[in-house]
């Protein structure tokens, strides 16, 4: 007997044992090794390869499950899919570690004791960088292993290893030989004391030093000094009303470039040498010295004064800023604290603060009158008031700002006090005044950091520097980036609403350094002192994995076999010809064989397979990678490769979150992957990775989640022993003695086989998008509610016959399919369990639609008994009757007529408006009589409204549905649910004539409403 409480005694799952059972079973089967393979169809996915310098944590597992469900998917739906990884060695983080090591840093050494575990000596033995790269990687690709993921590590590599960086140089002569790799003076964010360009891989927490252009505006002293001040708005520059100064800061007086001498703060004198300025140091000065003083307005020529204001930050920009209380709210409100309360500052008593706001802009929301209008409002103040802000530190002010900004720049008109540029939009005004000023000298440009501090991860606070000479892959060729639209355009992007993005960055790359003085990785083939960087050597390398498999480093290899492959040892001899034949098809294979030495056979091989694989068919990586990898990938890729091998799909994910909050060292919440595995089980991860969060939104890791989803999991492995017990009872002879037959079959075995069906399609469309958590949450929990219900049915009328078995083994069979991709280990065990044909679920397949075992009727009629038992039991909850005695009474045969009409008005004709329906049926002789009751049309009407699209689209295709049936069949059912066991279940039509109706309840009956009478 099928039991169906939950009392079943759960069997605890021995997780480690299955986990190792089955990824022994995948290795001796090498089921993930994937070969050119001419009869089937391929699918080529990648994932950002892996940095190992630390174990990989709960929040790096995301993208790599993910992209290993999607493998597992693309396999059982009948793909060839080759899923690779690789190690990326590449940059200064690894030296820098196994520096800080040597140093004896403490923060480091816990790290690696406390949170990573790893043993003393190891940890001693870090002192050389490649023995924390090759612990990591031993750790990280161990972790990948114990998560299951799909990988053909026949692939492996590092990005140190000498074919790689052959690769390398011959994608960058390749690039060179296209004109994409300059040399010039660009500006790029910097260690100072690495002496190196640095980028997101090098920062700590990850961040791309993401810097802006700022105009430095001149102000003239009367003692010759200029002040320099950086703006954003260059605009503005004609609405200048005086200068902000920090009384309490030191301030130096600059020689620059043997020109101009200038005041700036400490701070900036640095960053202007970075900047590619010669400064020399002549004195300091505090602000409060210069407090009150005169500078003259380049423009306007007039004197204009110095305040004393603590809000200027010594470290942004110059340390002086202009003020602009016409169109700044901030300089706005500065000066009218400052109104308020010089009379407090005792240094500046006597300062007069006398400032006039001048309008410049003009645009319809905030502007109206002339400018010689003297009763104007200025703009600044017109939305501080909107704003309702009260002083300098209210948070307002920020959104205020903002608000103005942005208006001005997409609606704002220049004024006529701004000469020749009166009436242009400010968009334009813009870069023309920019242009101007700089060429007749009195701004200059600045580079800033806009996201500061950024941290090196040596700990040195980074900054912009101007690179002379410097090696730049030309991200700002217009050529190449109207490829690189074209292949965005073409791809699938997923999910779609990040491609906006990818148009964002692509049009707003621009050089970008590619090399490193330090580092590990391969050296700049044009210029041998540098070393090309990890954002750069990391863009084409999905197709290395292709010649990975190739290369062995066995001494004991056979004469044949070394036919076959490349011993490492060989590779010297391999050269960018190799390259452009087996990646581009160009060149003569026969010279090429005789240059490389190795045969032809083997180099066509490659090539094919090659040909085979490529394009590749799913990238996947996490959203931050949007803004340099990804884009990266597609601009490289369209340089390097013929069209028909350029990528097909992206997939970006959002993070992951550790119950609730953002992982960090500080906080203590990073958990080791592997360390999780061992507490939670792979699966149970898996699923809590992707069963929290839509693609794009953050992953909320937590241990309940966890928790309910390890019970969901055991349930599954419950049925599972529990049906193989029923299956033993009928023998094994079950599957091919009893055929499912409409005969034999009762209601809840044809319905839960339609449902299955309705299920499929949904997972599968899911799926194929990616929206793995749509698809998970029907696996686990929808096709748990069909279950429940089923097993409810069937215990209600004690059925213990055969056909069970085959309902719940097709049932089961397709759920464990559609969960394989997601959890891996327990779907191979449960397959095992009952019985299933393939060594591996895998070869099982995923789920077809059987269209034949779709069964509206049985839909219908479990929807019908479904519903009638929430009815009877908020009935019964508001009038806490006992029942003895329901009468249930299903509707009329002319009510089910006239449903169907206004169904079909409703569907077929898109009309739901009561009047016209109304009148339609009065037109029609058959239906006429309805006019006596419109209360009953209304109802139907509603009805139909409030059921969902896919019952309405069913009914539709009914043309009679017997209620009866149904309502009989499960009156045992109705009974328990009543409460009361012993409740006698009567079920009559409003038709017949003879029936126990005796207040009159039937005539409220409607189809799929019975009326409910009860005693
Ligand atoms: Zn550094």
């Amino acid at each position: 007997m099928i039991n169906t409480n939950n009392q079943y005694n759960h069997k605890k799952i021995e997780w480690s044992l299955i986990e190792e059972k089955w990824r022994h079973k995948w290795d001796e089967q090498e089921i993930f090794n994937s070969d050119p393979d001419f009869s089937k169809k391929k699918y080529f996915i990648t994932v950002a390869y892996p940095y190992p310098n630390s174990p990989q944590h709960i929040g790096h597992g995301r993208t790599y499950t993910l992209a290993d469900a999607h493998a597992r998917y693309m396999r059982m739906k009948g793909y060839n899919v080759l899923f690779p990884m690789g190690f990326h060695y590449t940059g200064t983080p690894i030296l820098g570690m196994s520096r800080r090591i040597a140093s004896g840093d403490k923060e480091l050494l816990e790290t690696f004791q406390y949170i990573y575990h790893v043993s003393e000596d190891a940890i001693k033995s870090f002192v050389e960088p490649i023995k924390i790269a090759s612990y990591f990687h031993n750790e990280i690709k161990l972790g990948m292993k114990e998560m299951g993921y799909s990988i053909d590590w026949r692939r492996e590599f590092t990005t140190i290893d000498k074919l790689y960086s052959k690769f390398i140089s011959w994608q960058f002569n390749t690039l060179r030989k296209k004109g994409l790799i300059v040399q010039g003076s660009h500006p790029v964010g910097w260690c100072p004391k690495d002496q190196n360009p640095v980028s997101q891989h090098d920062t700590i927490g990850d961040v791309e030093p993401d810097f802006n252009e700022y105009i430095l505006i001149k102000f003239k002293l009367d003692d010759g000094y200029i002040i320099p001040t950086a703006t954003l708005r260059p605009e503005t520059i004609y609405g200048v009303t005086n200068l902000w100064v920090n009384p309490n800061v030191e301030y130096v007086r600059i020689q620059i470039d043997n020109n101009e001498r200038w005041i700036v703060s400490k701070e900036a004198a640095r960053k202007l040498e970075f900047l590619n300025h010669k400064v020399a140091i002549k004195s300091s000065i505090y602000g409060k010295e210069i407090v009150g003083k005169y500078v003259e307005d380049p423009i306007r020529k007039d004197l204009i004064p110095l305040y004393p204001a603590s809000f200027v930050e010594s470290n942004n920009g110059t340390g002086i800023v202009m003020s602009v209380p016409g169109h700044a709210p901030y300089d706005f409100q500065a000066i009218e604290d400052l109104k308020k309360n010089v009379s407090l500052h005792n240094e500046f008593v006597g300062l007069k603060v006398d400032v006039t706001p001048i309008t410049i802009i003009g645009s319809d929301d905030y502007y109206y009158a002339d400018v010689n209008d003297s009763i104007l409002i200025s703009p600044a103040a017109k939305i501080i008031s909107k704003f309702k802000v009260k002083d300098q530190e209210d948070p307002q002010l920020e959104k205020a700002t903002n608000e103005l900004y942005s208006h001005e720049y997409y609606k704002g008109k220049m004024l006529q006090n701004t000469g020749k540029y009166v009436g242009m939009p400010v968009s334009v005004a813009k870069d023309m005044i920019k242009n101007e000023i700089i060429s007749n000298g009195i701004a200059e440009i600045m580079f800033e950091l806009i996201n500061k501090p950024v941290r090196c991860r040596c700990g040195t606070e980074c900054v912009v520097k101007i690179l002379n000479d410097q090696w730049f892959i030309n991200y700002g060729d217009k050529n190449w980036k109207k490829l690189a639209h074209e292949c965005l355009n073409k791809m699938d992007i997923v999910p779609e609403e990040i491609r906006q993005e990818f148009n964002y960055v692509i049009d707003w790359l621009r050089e970008r350094a590619c090399a490193r003085k330090s580092g590990l990785g391969t050296k700049l083939p044009l210029d041998e002192d540098w070393i090309i960087e990890s954002l750069s050597d990391s863009v084409i390398y999905m197709s290395y994995y292709i010649v990975a498999k190739y290369i062995t480093n066995n001494n004991s290899i056979s004469e044949d076999s070394s036919k076959l492959m490349i011993h490492v040892n060989n590779v010297d001899a391999l050269n960018d010809s190799f390259f452009d034949y087996i990646l581009l098809g160009n060149g003569d294979v026969r010279q090429v064989a005789a240059e490389c030495n190795i045969s032809i056979s083997l180099i066509e091989a490659i090539r094919n397979e090659f040909s085979y694989f490529y394009p590749l068919d799913a990238r996947h990586s996490g959203r931050d990678l949007v803004q340099n990898h990804l884009s990266f990938f597609i601009f490289n890729h369209v340089a390097i490769f013929a069209r028909e091998n350029w990528p097909r799909k992206i997939v970006v994910n959002g993070s992951v979150l550790m119950e609730g909050k953002k992982m960090s060292k500080s906080l203590g919440n990073i958990i080791p992957l592997r360390a999780a595995i061992k507490e939670y089980s792979a699966d149970a991860i898996r699923l809590a990775m992707l069963s929290s969060a839509e693609l794009l939104q953050d992953a909320d890791f937590s241990f309940d989640a966890i928790k309910g989803i390890r019970s969901k999991l055991d349930d599954i492995y419950d049925i599972a022993l529990e049906y193989s017990m029923v299956k033993s009872k009928f023998g094994s002879s079950l599957f091919s003695s009893i055929i499912l037959s409409e005969a034999k079959t009762e209601i809840e075995d044809r319905w839960l086989l339609s449902r299955l069906q309705n299920h499929i399609t949904d997972i599968t469309a899911s799926m194929d998008n990616l929206r793995v958590r749509k698809a998970l949450h029907d696996i686990l929990y929808l096709l748990d509610q069909d279950l429940q219900w089923y097993r409810k049915r069937i215990t209600a009328k004690n059925r213990d016959d055969s056909l069970i078995a085959v309902t719940l083994s097709l049932f089961l069979d397709n759920r464990i399919r559609m969960l394989a991709p997601f959890a891996p280990f327990i779907s191979e065990e449960v397959w095992e369990i009952i019985g299933g044909k393939y060594d591996s679920i895998i070869f099982a397949g995923w789920p077809i639609v059987d269209e034949d075992k779709r069964d509206p009727v049985a839909e219908e009629s479990e929807q019908l008994i479904i519903n009638l038992i929430s009815d009877l039991q908020n009935i019964l909850k508001v009038t806490k009757i006992s029942p003895t005695k329901i009468i249930i009474y299903t509707s009329a045969r002319w009510k089910q007529q006239i449903y169907q009409k206004i169904l079909e008005y409703i569907l077929l004709e898109n009309k739901t408006n009561f009047g016209d329906i109304m009148k339609e049926l009065v037109k029609d002789p058959e239906t006429a009589k309805v006019k006596n009751d419109p209360k009953l049309i209304r109802n139907m009407i509603e009805d139909i409204l409030s059921d969902p699209i896919e019952a309405r689209n069913r009914r539709l295709k009914l043309t009679f549905f017997d209620e009866i049936f149904p309502l009989n069949d499960a009156k045992k059912l109705l009974s328990l649910e009543s409460g009361n066991a012993q409740t006698e279940i009567i079920v009559h039509s409003e038709d017949e004539i003879q029936k126990y109706d005796p207040r009159e309840k039937s005539k409220y009956s409607r189809p799929f409403k019975p009326a409910i009478y009860i005693e």
